[in-house]
């Protein structure tokens, strides 16, 4: 195992050895993830605010930055302590109000004497037609000969972290910087006008302009590129590891597949076939497989899966189906282990709630090889979980687990085939960049017949008329999702929400008829919802976000989509591909809280014009700013720091190339300066990870 280079030891020393920082800030830093000197570095400036320098604040515009000299007129103290206190001033033409709040008298006539003068500096606000500066950022003294800074950073703050305290701890920050050899093509790096990287923090974080907060900056634009590259050098490690991997050539007879076949109740489509054909293959060579399937919501891939598993069983090996969810497992276990029966082959699942002799027992048979395929969540890769010949690994939903995780998986079995399986629509760049490492294979065809889902947008004012249509719709024996939106981030909250709806359309709609999942409850009282409302005995099932993976009830027909302008639309996608897979008319009703922003129309409108993933993924990424992190964490992207994966897609390319040509000159970047470099911005970018890859490879 590589060490981190002495070098970059100071920029990982303890917060708290920077100017302003104490234990209680190094605390709260936490919330901007933020725990090391480099993290800071590299929280860069969300955008700058520009001083002007004036005579008088009279006609000058609200919401700007202004430098005044002025003289203190008098203090108005406020009535109690919540009210505020103001400081009257005057400058060369007009008098203006400074505003304060919870500030001590005393301290207010210390740094504001009735009858001198100061220079002040802050935000200029209008308020009941006075203009006024609220808690100004400097109080000066004429004499003083201190220096205002004309343009300045804005960083993004949590609880308990200023402006102030960024500003401060940063400048200590920027001292720490190491020269660093460059990683970067002298060739590029000069076509583009970048700085080193060191220099380049430097100005991104004392910007004097406009143009140096704004991502074409050069200098920014240089770390998003190390970001990228970073990243794209692991993939690339990655792959020419799996690529050396020698695999094992698992040769299926092809009968189970044909026996499984004839017992589905529908005709494979073509692009089912053409992708069993292209995993079939892959196994039957001596190099590892690592692919990936990719296809939109409802366009079929678990039954993919289940015939490549039995491929590998035909040739006497085990298989692994891993989902994100103990929903999906139940799921996945309850649609496939009756075609196992069938054709004579046993399938199981593991979860983390099989504890005890239950485990030891599935265990056990598992290592004689008497469980064929076996179905769970992440369980199934921890340690004491063996297999007697596992040969193909299947990820359901990989989105739902990180990169580091799909890594970490290759790494488990050295010659296990591995196939993982995404509903993320992703235009194909995007898509090669962030799987670099791997073979792609898309599902382009959805099974036939399907009836295009209604969708359409309703303010939540009107939930009465909804709640009475769906009562109506399940006298007629339809089943309908009710899905209660994610409130800031918190799960208990979440789980509030739901159970009120939960409540209430109980009451409108019959005891027996509506039941409630959510992340709170445990597995078993999970399972039985899911259940009863696979069976049709519950006819309206409330629930978070858990449903949105993969769950697969055909008979449901409507979803109710509550706040549908909090979600973004990817996942709105995903929650919609619930419905829409039998063979009945379905709809998708997206309730809006009124007023509905016109971007978060724009946007629920793109859902209401088209089903296809791609191109909601496409519409959707051309709306969206930089740095929609929430976007970005729910289509399961990588979260960059610095870069904004939707503008800099030419970098991702750029930094492609560079990392796979680099590896093919220096597999083991110690040959090279270039590689040895390399070295330092993986430990800068955390991605300390590759260097496992490198040298198991
Ligand atoms: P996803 O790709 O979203 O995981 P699933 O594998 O859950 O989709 O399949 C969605 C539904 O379509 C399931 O009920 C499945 O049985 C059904 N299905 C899959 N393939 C076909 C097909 N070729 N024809 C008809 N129905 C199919
Ligand atoms: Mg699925």
């Amino acid at each position: 195992m590589t060490n981190r280079p002495e070098i970059l030891f100071p920029l990982h020393k303890s917060l708290t050895s920077l100017d302003g920082i104490g234990p209680s800030i190094e605390r709260k830093m936490r919330g901007l993830s933020i725990e090391k000197p480099l993290d800071l570095l590299l929280t860069l400036p969300i955008s700058g605010i520009k001083r002007e320098l004036v005579d008088t604040v009279f006609m000058y515009p609200s919401g700007r930055y202004v430098v005044v000299e002025v003289t203190i007129v008098r203090h108005q103290p406020g009535r109690s302590k919540q009210t505020a206190y103001k400081v009257i001033v005057q400058d060369k033409e007009v008098s203006f109000n400074l505003v304060f709040f919870h500030v001590r008298k005393d301290h207010l006539n210390k740094v504001l004497p009735v009858g001198e003068k100061r220079i002040i500096s802050g935000k200029l606000e209008l308020f009941d037609g006075i203009q006024q500066i609220v808690h100004p950022d400097y109080i000066i003294q004429p004499s003083e000969k201190i220096e205002i800074k004309r343009f300045q950073a804005i960083y993004p703050l949590t609880a308990g972290i200023t402006q102030k305290i960024m500003r401060k701890s940063l400048h200590s920050a920027l001292q720490l910087l190491p020269e660093l050899e460059e990683w970067i093509d002298p060739s590029l790096k000069k076509s583009r006008s970048w700085p080193d990287w060191s220099k380049a923090l430097k100005l991104v974080h004392e910007p004097t302009s406009e143009e140096a907060v704004a991502p074409t900056y050069p200098a920014r634009e240089r770390l998003s590129y190390d970001e990228l590259y970073a990243h794209q050098l692991t993939l690339a490690i990655a792959r020419v590891n799996n690529r050396k991997k020698v695999g094992r050539k698992t040769v299926g007879t092809g009968d189970l597949v044909a026996s499984a076949v004839d017992e589905l109740d529908f005709k494979l489509t073509k692009s089912q076939k053409v992708s069993i054909e292209d995993i079939k293959e892959d196994l039957a060579k001596p190099f590892k497989m690592n692919r990936l399937l990719q296809g939109d919501v409802g366009s079929g891939k678990t039954v993919v899966a289940f015939l490549s598993l039995l491929s590998a069983v035909e040739a006497g090996g085990q298989g692994v189906l891993m989902a994100p969810t103990e929903i999906l497992v139940q799921q996945h276990l309850e649609n496939l282990r009756p075609i196992g029966n069938k054709v004579g082959v046993v399938v199981e699942a593991l979860t983390g709630r099989d504890r005890g002799k239950e485990r030891d027992r599935k265990l056990a048979a598992l290592l004689e090889g008497k469980i064929h395929i076996l179905i769970g969540t992440h369980a199934v890769f921890q340690s004491g979980v063996h297999f007697l010949d596992l040969r193909l690994a299947i990820i359901d939903e990989q989105h739902r687990f990180g990169v580091r995780q799909r890594l970490a998986l290759g790494e488990k079995g050295q010659s296990v085939d591995v196939l993982v399986m995404t509903a993320t629509p992703i235009p194909r760049s995007l898509a090669l960049s962030q799987y670099g490492e791997m073979d792609l294979t898309v599902l382009t065809d959805k099974p036939a017949g399907r009836k295009p889902v209604k969708t359409v947008i309703i303010s939540d004012n009107r939930v009465n008329e909804i709640v009475l249509k769906l009562k109506k719709a399940i006298d007629k024996k339809n089943q309908a999702y009710w899905v209660c939106p994610l409130i800031e981030e918190s799960e208990v909250l979440d789980y509030t929400a739901a159970e009120d709806r939960f409540k209430a359309l109980r009451a409108n709609l019959g005891e027996g008829e509506v039941g409630l999942v959510h992340g709170q409850m445990n597995s078993d009282e999970k399972d039985e919802v899911m259940k009863k409302f696979s069976e049709g005995e519950i006819k309206v099932l409330v629930s978070t976000t858990v449903i949105e993976v993969g769950v697969d009830v055909p008979s449901a027909n409507i979803i109710v989509i509550e706040h549908a302008e909090k979600f973004g639309l990817a996942q709105l996608h995903q929650l919609r591909g619930r419905v829409g897979r039998g063979t009945s008319e379905s709809s998708c009703i997206l309730l809006y809280k009124a007023p509905l922003s016109e971007n978060g129309e724009r946007r629920l409108s793109i859902l209401r014009e088209t089903e296809d993933g791609f191109k909601i993924a496409e519409l959707d990424m051309q709306m969206r700013g930089a740095g929609d992190m929430i976007g970005t964490a729910q289509s399961g992207l990588p979260r960059f720091r610095i870069a904004d994966i939707y503008h800099q897609e030419h970098l991702i390319d750029i930094a492609q190339k560079d990392a796979r040509l680099l590896l093919e000159k220096d597999p083991t970047l110690r040959l090279t300066k270039k590689g040895n470099a390399s070295r330092n911005l993986l430990w800068l970018m955390g991605q300390e990870q590759a260097f496992r890859l490198l040298s198991v490879g």
